[in-house]
């Protein structure tokens, strides 16, 4: 037998019949479904509700267990970031509507907006860089995840060429943290 092949060997069970590619695992894991979904009809007709089929993609607890570690993204602030232009415009912008002259009220909504402007875009340049810093150690993971093995008769993950193991669900904390 070839020294490679004798490495993926379960470090638990000692067997190899029931070890799989955790990568190759993962990617069979996903299947498209139909289902049956009732469509109300329009609202004023007395229309039979309509059963609609529909198609969705599911993914197995195991394919979610053997999951990658998942890719650095940064956070986008943008939408809390709007809706807090909103609540503090509204009374200035209440203000301008009530008083006369109140076209001054809206300078401060301006200079607001154009802050907050500027630190959205300065935290979302912040986040690009330190998902670029992040991106490396990802693809080393990335690389490391797809050598990992699994033994179904077992439940466990492992790296063939140091025999370093641990159970489906602590895969992320085990080796990827
Ligand atoms: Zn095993």
């Amino acid at each position: 037998m070839p020294s490679n092949q004798a490495a993926l060997h379960c470090p638990l069970c000692k067997q190899i019949d029931s070890v799989y590619k955790v990568s190759a695992l993962y990617d069979h894991g996903f299947s498209t479904e139909t289902y049956q979904r009732l469509v109300p009809p329009p609202p004023g007709t007395s229309w039979a509700p309509l059963l609609k089929t529909e198609e969705r993609t599911v993914q197995s607890q195991l394919s979610r267990k053997l999951s990658p570690p998942p890719r650095p993204q940064p956070s986008d602030i943008r939408i809390p970031l709007v809706a807090l232009f909103i609540v503090v415009a509204i009374p200035f912008l209440c203000i301008a509507g009530d008083s006369r002259g109140g076209f001054v009220a809206i300078i401060p909504v301006l200079v607001i907006g154009g802050l907050m402007n500027w630190w959205g875009l300065s935290y979302m340049k912040k986040e690009k860089e330190k998902v670029a810093n992040l991106m490396p150690s990802w693809e080393m993971a990335m690389l490391l995840w797809r050598s990992l093995y699994y033994c179904i008769r077992d439940d466990i993950v492992f790296n063939p060429p140091n025999g370093s193991y641990s159970s489906a669900s602590q895969m992320q904390t085990h080796f990827f943290r």
